[in-house]
This record gives C-alpha cells, structure tokens and sequence, in this order.
C-alpha cells in the first residue's frame, strides 16, 4: 500500500478536489475512459440521471465496488476515478495491473445516488435513503444496485462511505480516519464463510494502514440492519466489505483520505488477485477499535479558567461547527491539531 500512496500525485485526476462533485462531471470522465473498461448504463436516478456499469479485467473472480449511495460522500468516487488511471496507465507497475486485470472480473458503479451528488444530500431525489431500501426496493437506485449483486454475483463487494469527520477511533485523540465494517449477514453474529473473508481482507488493509494513519482505523459496530445493503449483499454470500473514508487533521475537502482511498483499493485487489487473505486471522477484526460518535472537535483548548458569579472554575471547551461545549474532554481530540 505504501507505494500506491507514494505514486499517487501521477494518479490523480484533475477537477476533483472539493467534497462537492457533480454527475456531469462523472459523465464526462465515463465518456472519456480509455478502451480497457467497458462502459453500460446500468439505469437511471429518479431525476433521470444515468448510473454507470464500469467493467474491466478478464479474471475468474468477480468484484463490485459501488461508491456514493449517500449523495454526499464523493472521496470514493473521486478515489475510483484515481484507481481508473492507474489500471489503464501503460509503464511502471505493470506487473500489478496484469495481476489484477488477469485474476479480476471488475464492476464499478461510481456515485450510486447521483440526484443525491446534485443536491449534495445524503438521500436521493425523493428523500430515501438508500442504504435502508435493499428489502422494499423503493428506489430505482437500490433497485439497480439490487439487481446488479444478483446478476453479477460478485465474490466480494466494496460498498464505499465517507463518515462525519467527529468520530475518533476507540477512546483517543486520533479521528477515524478509516472505518471498516465486515457487516453480519444475520441476526445472530454468525460468521459465514463470505464474512470471515472480508473480515481477513479488513485485518490485512488495516496492518497495512497502522504505519500511515497510526491508530487511526476504526469499526462499525456489527448491529444487524437488514434494511442496509451491505448486509444484504453480505447475505447474498458476496464477501462484502464496507470502508468509510473518515476525518484527518487539515483535511477539509478529504484530499488526504482520497490519497488512502486510492491506496486501500488498489491494495484490497491486488491481495484479492493473489488470495493473500486467506492467510490472515479473521479474529484480529475484533481487536480494531469502534468508531466512537463525537469524539473530536475542531478546536479543542484544554484547561480554560472561567469566573462566574465570583467563583473560578476551570474547564476544557471544544468547538465543533460553531457550536461550543465545556466539559472533561481529557479523551477527546480536535482536528485542528495533530
Ligand atoms: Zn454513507
């Protein structure tokens, strides 16, 4: 993963970095994507905006990877775009192209929610979420991505996030800036064949990670919402994986967490390609901290003196979003500081 993240500036694409990406944009780079994918509509948004099947490599091992269901989330999208370049680059790093394009059969639908990207809001036109139709399947977006897992019965599934920016990973300072959920795929936390492997592929991604974000990979809880794709798709015996791109200090527009992104993708298929996971203890997901809700602000001054009423007291503010908060944040973090 350290080289990816290394050789990622000649990677990236141009006209992507603000969190806010429009579909026109997707558009215009689908239209001009070299001859390596094979482009098909795969259907439309409620504002009759085209969701695009994206196909390459010609392997036995069929990957899905579907980013911005939530229309607000674009670092994964902006990262598979990256991802597009390196796979269709000529030159250096030829042999993990071939490793990957020869053992994969690849299926990308970049921005899910494309109304959603539009109007910059997590759900779609009319005001669904997504991620909690794949059981009534209101939507024509989950309809699509419905259809798709059963068609192309992927052996694994990427189902890509971003998460607000206030999560630290367990009890720390350090923001979650990688989230991972292997969802469970029942009420009972069973661990079926499909989940212990994305459970080994998450164990791998996130010793790869620890150098580069060092505590900073979290995990969802594994409540069970059947309503929720991933779940879904993980009942579908697609060994399905959910990554979050979370906060990181300085990094308002995600340009960090996008580099990472590319990185954590393009690493997931290579081990994929060569079957790396099956050598890693599934257990050792357990041990990866839980995303703690607010566990950051953006500005944190520690040991403030106040007088109030004559009385001195000392306390620490956090300031998250202009809203202000006193209290003991002995545990917490800010992500204006290191
Ligand atoms: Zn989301």
């Amino acid at each position: 993963m350290k080289t990816f993240l290394e050789i990622y500036e000649r990677y990236r694409t141009e006209g992507m970095d603000t969190r806010r990406i429009r579909h026109e944009q997707v558009a215009s780079l689908v239209e001009k994507l070299p001859a390596l994918f094979t482009v098909t509509p795969v259907g439309q948004s409620v504002e009759s905006r085209a969701i695009y099947g994206i196909r390459a490599g010609t392997g036995a091992t069929r990957v899905l990877l579907w980013s911005q269901m939530h229309g607000d989330e674009s670092t994964a999208t902006r990262a598979l775009f990256d991802v597009f370049n390196f796979l269709a680059a000529p030159g250096e790093y030829g042999e993990v192209r071939r490793s990957i394009l020869s053992q994969l059969d690849l299926l990308f639908i970049p921005m899910l929610n494309p109304d959603g990207a539009e109007h910059f809001r997590r759900e779609n036109a009319w005001g669904i979420d997504i991620n909690r139709d794949a059981l009534r399947l209101t939507t024509p977006e989950g309809r699509i991505l419905h259809d798709q897992i059963l068609s192309f019965q992927p052996c694994f599934s990427f189902n890509l996030h971003d998460q607000e920016s206030y999560y630290s990973a367990g009890v720390s300072h350090i923001p979650a800036t990688i989230a991972f959920l292997a969802p469970p795929s029942g009420l009972r936390e069973s661990i079926t064949d499909n989940r212990r492997r994305a459970m080994q592929l998450i164990v791998a991604l996130n010793r790869q990670l620890q150098p580069v974000i060092p505590g900073g990979v979290a995990k969802w809880s594994d409540a069970y919402e059947p309503r929720a794709f991933g779940e879904w798709s993980q009942a579908q015996n697609s060994a399905t994986v959910l990554i979050e791109s979370g906060g990181y200090y300085n990094d308002p527009e995600r340009s960090f967490v996008r580099r990472l992104h590319f990185g954590i993708l393009l690493e997931a298929l290579c081990i994929i390609a060569s079957k790396r996971y099956v050598a890693e203890p599934a257990e050792s997901y357990f041990a990866i901290p839980c995303n703690r809700e607010n566990g950051l602000f953006d500005t944190l001054r520690r040991q403030q003196t106040f007088i109030a009423n004559g009385v001195s007291y000392t306390t620490d503010i956090g300031v998250r979003k202009e809203e202000t908060f006193a209290g003991d944040f002995e545990t917490y973090g800010a992500l204006d500081q290191k």
